[in-house]
This record gives structure tokens, sequence and C-alpha cells, in this order.
């Protein structure tokens, strides 16, 4: 049998963020020549979402949270798209029984025009779609900031000088950071940003003027969509609630709880509560986070029978071997979530990062007497999303190469995870929060106490953690631009 006869393999991923090209690097290295990769994703840089919270307060440039990718996959042999993917046909056609994607071009040459792709094998890392629309007046295009990319945080980060330049001439001014809708998710990267905000005023001596606040739809402090964490400190089992609490408290920051934003003008924002009553927040500058969707793409079946809702939810995020049958929070179970991130009907598609749907929350879910959902979703971070991208490489190449081995496993509820949320910059001022979890998702089965594993969580606040945090943009970055040895790093 002659070697040609392995390109036959096609394997298309959508999307190259942190879970799509972490797959697309592995999937190269574990296949050399014996497939044939391509890429489709929109923009034309990879970003390093995390450190985009210090694009929006001043400390980086977009330039050093971006780096354009046709270089590295030219010189990986990975081809590049610039394209959006819209359609799937996993069955192909009635004329053609490939399976085949449509992308609809964002190169500014070609912008527009549709194309057939052909796969054997097709990974959705598509991440996710910022849903401002959810709440009225929520996002750059009105009155609200972001940081989920680095061209928002470069305007967040020009709207918070601007507003630092008022308090140096004598305005007092009210700062609010947190969740733009009940159901977001994300929480960490809000409670790093303020922090981080806090920060830059002290720098700039205006903090006294400044009224900050977070805002969030967690029911308790340091919930990060996780239901929180039990921390040993000192000795002590403390829950994170205590631990971020004692932190806000210490920077003055104020947090208000259990808020779902329902409409914002230029000046206040109207947001409900658990208790079901509602309030108008006056404030200057806001960064709020949207609830994120997940992309759809529109799925037929050979017959051109429209089948998208048996491969999506209905927030649009692709189902794979997940137990998706409704249960209360009384019932879920670790064996829930999913292990191999494949579609149970297509066993060629595969969902990694925030792209996959999560079969329940983490969180306790709450709703108020209204009936208005207050609750956070479940994270997907970027630690088992790059996981989950790398594990799945190595089932289709081992597929593909006819090895024999046990699929490789990257469930939310085996594996651990390390946050470490900056609240502050710079070598010699820096700070960060360290927390370590294992597992991620509760795991009562195998740890009828807290659901973790108690001797691997950890919690501390100090400099190392801003030195780490630090560390890992920069060899995260080096791992992304697939330099020597690159494979070595963790993810
Ligand atoms: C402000 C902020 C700070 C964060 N900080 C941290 C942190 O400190 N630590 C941490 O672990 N996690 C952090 N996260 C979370 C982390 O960024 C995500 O977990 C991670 O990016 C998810 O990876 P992903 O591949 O699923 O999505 P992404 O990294 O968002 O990648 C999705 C890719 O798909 C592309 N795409 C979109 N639509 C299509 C389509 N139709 N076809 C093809 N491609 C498409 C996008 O352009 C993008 O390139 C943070 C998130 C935010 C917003």
């Amino acid at each position: 049998m002659g070697d040609d006869l392995w390109i036959e393999k096609k394997i298309v991923i959508l999307g190259a963020g942190v879970s799509g090209h972490t797959a697309a690097l592995y999937a190269k290295r574990f296949l050399r020549d014996k497939a044939d990769i391509t890429v489709v994703s929109p923009e034309k840089d990879y970003n390093w979402i995390p450190s985009n919270i210090w694009v929006g307060v001043n400390q980086m440039r977009e330039e050093d949270v971006l780096f354009p990718l046709l270089p590295v996959y030219t010189k990986k042999e990975i081809t590049f798209i610039r394209g959006r993917g819209i359609e799937l046909f996993p069955e192909g056609t009635k004329e053609s029984e490939k399976s085949f994607v449509v992308y609809e071009s964002t190169n500014e040459k070609t912008k527009g025009e549709k194309h057939n792709l052909d796969y054997d094998y097709l990974i959705n890392a598509t991440g996710p779609k910022l849903n401002f629309e959810a709440t009225k007046g929520l996002g750059p295009d009105y009155h609200i900031y972001s940081v989920c990319t680095a061209h928002h945080a470069t305007q967040a980060g020009a709207k918070l000088n601007a507003c630092i330049e008022e308090m140096k001439k004598g305005k007092h001014l009210t700062l609010v950071v947190g969740m733009g809708h009940g159901t977001c998710t994300c929480e960490g990267a809000a409670f790093e940003y303020v922090f981080n905000v806090d920060t830059e005023l002290r720098r700039h001596k205006v903090r006294d003027k400044a009224r900050l606040i977070f805002l969030s739809n967690e029911a308790a402090l340091g919930d990060f969509g996780v239901d929180g964490i039990q921390l040993e400190m000192a000795g002590y089992i403390t829950p994170s609630n205590i631990l971020a609490e004692s932190l806000f408290t210490e920077q003055k920051i104020v947090w208000i709880l259990g808020a779902h934003v329902k409409n914002i003008t230029e000046t206040q924002i109207e947001y409900e509560s658990l208790d079901a009553t509602t309030s108008i927040l006056d404030y200057d500058f806001a960064m709020l986070l949207p609830p994120f969707k997940g992309h759809l793409l529109k799925t037929s079946n050979k017959d051109g029978i429209d089948i998208s809702d048996k491969i999506f939810n209905t927030n649009n995020f692709m189902k794979v071997d997940a137990d998706y049958t409704p249960k209360t929070y009384q019932e879920w179970k670790s064996s829930d979530w999913p292990k191999y991130y494949q579609n149970p009907t297509y066993k060629n598609l595969f969902a990694v990062g925030i792209a996959f749907a999560p079969p329940h929350q983490i969180s306790q879910p709450r709703k108020n007497s209204n009936g208005t959902v207050i609750t956070p979703s479940p994270p997907r971070t970027g630690m088992p999303s790059a996981i989950m991208g790398r594990i799945v490489a190595r089932n289709i190449a081992d597929q593909i190469l006819g090895n024999n081995n046990p699929p490789h496993s990257a469930s939310m509820a085996e594996l651990g995870a390390a946050c470490i949320a900056s609240i502050g910059a710079g070598f010699t001022k820096g700070s960060a929060v360290s927390i370590t979890m294992d597992p991620i998702v509760p795991n009562f089965e195998k740890y009828p106490e807290t659901g973790r594993d108690i001797k691997s969580i950890f919690g501390e606040v100090g400099r190392a953690g801003h030195w780490i945090k630090r560390l890992l943009h920069t060899l995260f970055i080096y791992k992304a631009k697939a330099k020597l040895l690159w494979w070595i790093i963790p993810e």
C-alpha cells in the first residue's frame, strides 16, 4: 500500500481559537503528512483572550495579544482559510455521500463567497457568539464596554483612561464591572477586570474619586459558575465567597449579586434581582460581559431536511457524548459530562471548547418569583478547552493511523483547572488570586463532602500568582506560534 493513500483523510477544524488552534497543531504533530488538515476561521489573527484584561486597562496593547495565523499554518503545512462555517451536510447529498461543510469567505478579496469543503473528520471549535442582543443597550455598539475581543478591550481601555482624566480634574464617577445578563458565564474574567481597574485607579491616584461596583448574576461572590470552591487555607476549609468578600472589602469594591441586567441606557443600568425587585444603577463607565450562545451551523441530512435541532441545543451548542436527559440539581451526576466530545449521531463530528453543549449548569440553578433565570452558565475556560482540542486530535489520529488505543478522554468532571485572576499588573506591584480545583464539575460520588478533592484545592493571594500569569502569557503565545518544542508546554 503506497504512503500516498493516507492523504485521503481530510480533517477540517472550524475556529482558530484556544481549542481549535490547539487541535490543529496537535493533529499535524500526530499525523504529519498522513492527513490533510484545514482550519477555517474568520479572523486573520490569533487572540490570546485571557490577556485582553490587561489591554482593557492599558497595560498591554492589541499587538501584544494578537499575532497572524497564516505564517504559523504555512510553517506547519496546515491549510488556512479565512471564513466562517455556516452549514453542515454530515451525510453529503443524494448525489454524493461525502460529508461537507459550507463556509462563507471573510477574506477581503472574496468576502461573502460560499464554498463547500469535504471532510472525513470535522471539529467544531467555533467558541462563543457574543450575544449582546440578549440585553437592550448592551455592548460596544451601545453604551457598554467589553473585553471579549482585543479590539473591544482597546475601546474599554480608552474610555477608562478618559474617566481617569476626568477624575484627575476632581470629578467623582461610578464604574461598574460585571455581567450583562442573568445567564452569563465567565465571571472569573469580570472578577479579574474589576481588580485591574481598581489597581489602575490607584496607580493614577484617583481611587478616592471612584465608586467601583461589581455587578454579577452569581448568588455568592466567588461562585465563578462552578458553585464556588471549598479551599483549604491555613489548615481551615474556607469557601471561596469568604476569600472573595475579604478581597472586595479590602479594596472597597462594592458588590451586587444575583442580578439580571435587562435594560441599559447611556447613564443607567436596570436590573432585576433574585428577590424579584428591580433597581436602577447610575453609571459613568461600565464593562459588562455578554451571555454566550453557540454558532449555529445549519445542518441538513442527505435529503436536504433540516436536522439542526438534533445536532445543536437551543443555545446553538453542539451535542456530544453527554447525558442530556433533563434532571434536577439534586439528580446531576458527574457522569453526565462528555468524555470524547463526539457527536452521537455522526461519529466523525466533534465539538470542543465553548462550542460543545454542556449537559447542565455546574452552579445551582436559580430563578426569582417572576420566573427570571438568574444563574451563571457553566464556564469552559482555556485550560480544559485546549485539553479537549488535544485529545480529540489524538483520538482522530489514532483512528486514521489504525491504532487500537482506548480513546483518550477529557471530562470536565475528571479534569482539574487552575485559575489565576490577576489583581493588578507590574513586576514589583502585581498580585493575583490563584485557585486550583479538581475536578471542575463536582463529583459527589467520589468526594461526598465537597464534590472536589480538597487536598488538591489551593487558594492564595500574592505576587507569585501575578508572575505565573505573566509567564503564562509568554508561554502560551510561544506555544500557539508553534515555536521549537512547543508541545512540551502543557495546556
Ligand atoms: C475577557 C476574557 C478573559 C478570559 N480569561 C481567561 C483566563 O484567564 N483563563 C482561562 O483559562 N480562560 C479565560 N477565558 C476563557 C477562554 O478565553 C475561553 O475558555 C477560550 O477562549 C475558549 O476557547 P474556544 O476555542 O472554545 O473559543 P475561542 O478561543 O473564542 O475560539 C473560537 C474561534 O472560532 C472562530 N469562529 C467563530 N465563528 C466561527 C465560524 N462560524 N466558523 C469558523 N470559525 C469561527 C472565532 O473567530 C475564534 O477564532 C477568558 C475569556 C474572556 C472573554
